[in-house]
This record gives C-alpha cells, structure tokens and sequence, in this order.
C-alpha cells in the first residue's frame, strides 16, 4: 500500500507513505525526500 504524502519542498519529488511507513521527514512542517534531509544516507 503506498499514499502519497505530496512533494518534497525541495527537489519536488513526491514523498510517499508505504504500508504505514512515512518514506521521508518533515521538518518545521516542510515536507522533505530523504536526500534532501540528508539523513540516513548519510553525507
Ligand atoms: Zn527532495
């Protein structure tokens, strides 16, 4: 299952949910894709 949260506020990639799991990270209740959070992939 896979929603669509909306666009990253940087890139404009759409961020999705996967079964449950928010794919991405919001901060300052702007929505962000993983790269441009620049977590977990590291730097
Ligand atoms: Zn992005």
């Amino acid at each position: 299952m896979r929603e669509l949260i909306g666009p990253c506020h940087i890139c404009g990639e759409n961020v999705y949910c996967e079964n449950g799991f928010f794919d991405g990270v919001q901060e300052d209740g702007q929505l962000l894709c993983h790269e441009c959070a620049g977590d977990e992939y590291g730097s």
